[in-house]
């Protein structure tokens, strides 16, 4: 049974007041809060256990490293990926995405064609840049319409054989649509391009099957899944990271060293060169059995509820606009008030202890789209409730009292 109150208690933070008054943090989409189950286990990292992994034959690196090597199994299963060695950990999407877009340096050449779509976060747009300044590709674009949604017939258009790569994220942060990766992958893949899709805001809400899929890479956010900051992964297919060249050189990644040739370690330590944040991994590896033991399921049913009545309360607002309205979006909220700034909104709200973000969240192409300076962006998560959500519109209504 879902009960939020009773999951509420696992979050010590969301018992603190800011400016007097309780916490409302809707600010999801940007980062999670942490539950004490996670926490404990931090804790217990350094109280009990840390030590440095893979190297030491004692104790206390045999034990690091078992838990480690547990963490990186849990998040292979439930993303459901073939082989525990296509999980590598990093320290987060956008590592997890450079790494990508570094590899491919010496797999793409001029001429060759790069797709991305138009709702990227800055860090699924600005290493495609780079790696087409390096390599003198061409960078195109899916666009999208008025409600959030990629216009899927121009995509058809813009693969042919000359697209290499096809990036796109699975959920948008700023607008919240979810994209219709099934068939991005399924018509890349007909031209022979390879598929990075940015999972760092679906894995709050969805869990995404790599096989099933049939992704080449595939990132997470630790963060974002009320894990610490600091870690995340990068899925890859065993046959793409085997072609990639590692992204950093130095301890770990190594089979052999000589001043002539260093060999590679194998898959998945040629990409996690050096000391890695292995309570962090841990603490990922945790707090995806902490949500699943809430099961995704009934966090998705209750986030569109809060969605559905967040969305209709809002809008009860004269004057206020929601930016991504797409048939098919999770929990995110952005919107504007006509006549104010987005900025002067979200500071008397935190005056009243909300949190919710305000500016361009990371996609500021988004925002030229819609010619916005930015929006306030309220995101929900499954430990929100209804009674936040009034406090949300309460004070929204009084910021617009204020302004106009
Ligand atoms: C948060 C986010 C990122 C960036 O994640 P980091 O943890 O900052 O590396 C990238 N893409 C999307 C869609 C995001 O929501």
């Amino acid at each position: 049974m879902f009960d939020v109150k009773k999951i509420r208690e696992d979050f010590p933070i969301l018992k603190r007041e800011v400016n007097g008054k309780p916490l409302v943090y809707f600010d999801n989409a940007a980062t999670s809060q942490t539950p004490q189950q996670v926490i404990d286990v931090i804790v217990d990292y350094y109280q009990n256990y840390n030590a440095n992994i893979h190297r030491g034959v004692h104790a206390l690196s045999q034990e690091a490293t078992d838990k480690y090597e547990q963490a990186r199994i849990k998040i292979q299963t439930h993303f459901n990926a073939a082989k525990a060695h296509e999980i590598i950990f990093t320290s987060g999407t956008t590592h997890s995405i450079n790494i990508v877009a570094n590899g491919f340096s010496s797999l793409i050449k001029k001429g060759d064609e790069i797709i991305v779509s138009a709702m990227e976060h800055h860090s699924n747009i600005v290493p495609w840049q780079m790696l087409c300044e390096r390599t003198g590709a061409i960078l195109k674009v899916i666009p999208m319409n008025q409600d959030g949604e990629l216009l899927m017939n121009v995509y058809a258009e813009l693969l042919s054989e000359n697209t290499k790569l096809v990036f796109c994220n699975h959920i948008s942060n700023a607008l919240g649509t979810i994209n219709p990766i099934e068939e991005i992958i399924e018509k890349a893949h007909a031209v022979g391009a390879a598929v990075l899709i940015d999972g760092a805001q679906a894995a709050p809400h969805v869990v995404a099957d790599m096989q099933a899929l049939d992704v080449d890479f595939y990132t997470v956010s630790a963060h974002k899944v009320c894990g610490p900051t600091g870690a995340g992964m990068l899925y890859g297919k065993e046959e793409w990271l085997n072609k990639l060249p590692p992204y950093q050189g130095g301890g770990e990644m190594i089979a052999e060293v000589t001043f002539e040739k260093t060999t590679y370690a194998p898959l998945p330590h040629k990409f996690e060169a050096g000391t890695p944040n292995i309570c962090g991994g841990i603490a990922f590896g945790a707090a995806l059995d902490y949500m699943n033991a809430i099961g995704f399921d009934n966090i998705a049913a209750y986030e569109h509820e809060l969605l559905e009545y967040g969305t209709e309360k809002l809008l009860e607002i004269d004057g206020l606009k929601i930016y991504g309205t797409a048939a098919n979006k999770t929990s995110v909220i952005s919107f504007n008030l006509e006549g104010a700034h987005p900025y002067d909104i979200g500071s008397i709200v935190d005056k009243l202890g909300i949190a919710v973000r305000t500016g361009h969240h990371c996609a500021q192409p988004i925002m030229d789209f819609f010619k916005i300076p930015g929006t306030i962006r309220a995101s929900f998560s499954f430990y929100n409730t209804k009674e936040e959500i009034d406090v949300l519109v309460a004070g929204v209504k009084r910021a617009k009292n204020m302004l106009l």
